[in-house]
C-alpha cells in the first residue's frame, strides 16, 4: 500500500458530531436484476461524522453510496437524507442532489469548459445563481482547494490531483450538508494523493459530514471517526479506527485487513 504521509496525531477532539441524524438507513435491500447486491443494511450517520467505507472490490461500497444520492435506487428498506425520505418523488430527488455533493474516482470534469466555467455551469443553470455571484462563490472555493490561479485554465492543463481539487471544489458550490466520496484518489499517481487527501482534511475540520470509499487506511486512522467493513453487500463490522485496525472482530475483516496492511 502506498502511504501518504499523515501526522498520525492529529487531535480530532474538535471535530464534533452531533446529536443531529443526517442520514437513516434502516433494513435497505437492493437488487440489479436477479442479484442481490445490498443486504439488510442499517446504518445511522449523524451530522459531523467522517466515516470511512473499506471493504474488498465488488462488496458494494461504490452502490451503497450512490444509493445515498439517487443515483442508484433501492427496492426494500427506508433511506432518510436530511430528513427526507428517497423515494421515486422526482422534487425529492432535486433536493437530494442539492444536499449531497459527491466526488469519484475520475473526476467528471467538462473538457472543453475552462475550470471557472466547470465551476459555475450548474450554480448558474441548475440554482440560477447570478453569474457574478457564481463566478464568486467559485473563486472562493478555487482558494480553499489552492488553485485560484488555475481558474481560466482547461482540465487537460491542469494535473490529475489539481482536477480532483476542481472536482471537490465544484461539488462545493452546490454548498452541500454531506459529501460522498468515492475512491478519490484511486487514480491519481502517489505524489498526488496527499494533497486531495489534505483537501478533504480541512472539510472534515470544518465539520462537513462525509462518507468516504477509500483504501487510503492512513487517512482513515487520522481522521475517520468510524470505518465501516463492507464484504458481500453486508455491513460486516463497523468500529472506531483505532478498535478497528487493532482489534477487527470477524474473520473476514481480519483476512481483509492482512491483504492491506
Ligand atoms: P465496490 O464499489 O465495493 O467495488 P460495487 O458497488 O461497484 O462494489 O459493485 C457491487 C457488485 O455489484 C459487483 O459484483 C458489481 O459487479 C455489481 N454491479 C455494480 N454495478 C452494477 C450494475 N449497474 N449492474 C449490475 N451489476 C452491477
Ligand atoms: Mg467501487
Amino acid at each position: 500500500m502506498t502511504e501518504p504521509h499523515f501526522d498520525a496525531n492529529i487531535d480530532r477532539s474538535h471535530m464534533t458530531v452531533s446529536d443531529e441524524v443526517a442520514i437513516q438507513i434502516e433494513n435497505m435491500n437492493k437488487w440489479y436484476g436477479q442479484f442481490h447486491v445490498l443486504r439488510d443494511i442499517d446504518l445511522t450517520v449523524q451530522r459531523g461524522e467522517r466515516i470511512v467505507i473499506a471493504g474488498p472490490s465488488g462488496s458494494g461500497k461504490s452502490t451503497l453510496i450512490r444509493c445515498i444520492n439517487r443515483l442508484e435506487e433501492h427496492q426494500a428498506g427506508k433511506i432518510v437524507v436530511d430528513g427526507i425520505e428517497l423515494t421515486n418523488d422526482l422534487k425529492n430527488i432535486d433536493k437530494i442532489r442539492r444536499e449531497v455533493g459527491m466526488v469519484f474516482q475520475h473526476f467528471n470534469l467538462f473538457p472543453h469548459l475552462t475550470i471557472l466555467e466547470n465551476l459555475t455551469l450548474a450554480p448558474i443553470w441548475v440554482r440560477k445563481t447570478p453569474k457574478k455571484e457564481a463566478i464568486e462563490t467559485a473563486m472562493h472555493f478555487l482558494e480553499k482547494v489552492k488553485i485560484p490561479e488555475q481558474a481560466d485554465k482547461y482540465p487537460g492543463q491542469l494535473s490529475g490531483g489539481q482536477q480532483q481539487r476542481v472536482a471537490i471544489a465544484r461539488s462545493l458550490c452546490m454548498k452541500p450538508r454531506i459529501m460522498l466520496f468515492d475512491e478519490p484518489t484511486s487514480a491519481l499517481d502517489p505524489e498526488m494523493i496527499k494533497e486531495v487527501l489534505d483537501t478533504m482534511i480541512e472539510l472534515a475540520e470544518e465539520g462537513m459530514t462525509m462518507l468516504c470509499v477509500t483504501h487510503e487506511m492512513g487517512f482513515a486512522q487520522a481522521v475517520a471517526n468510524r470505518v465501516i467493513f463492507m464484504a458481500d453487500g453486508q455491513i460486516v463490522e463497523q468500529n472506531n479506527p483505532h478498535d478497528f485496525f487493532n482489534n477487527p472482530q470477524s474473520e473476514r475483516t481480519k483476512q481483509f485487513l492482512s491483504q492491506i496492511l
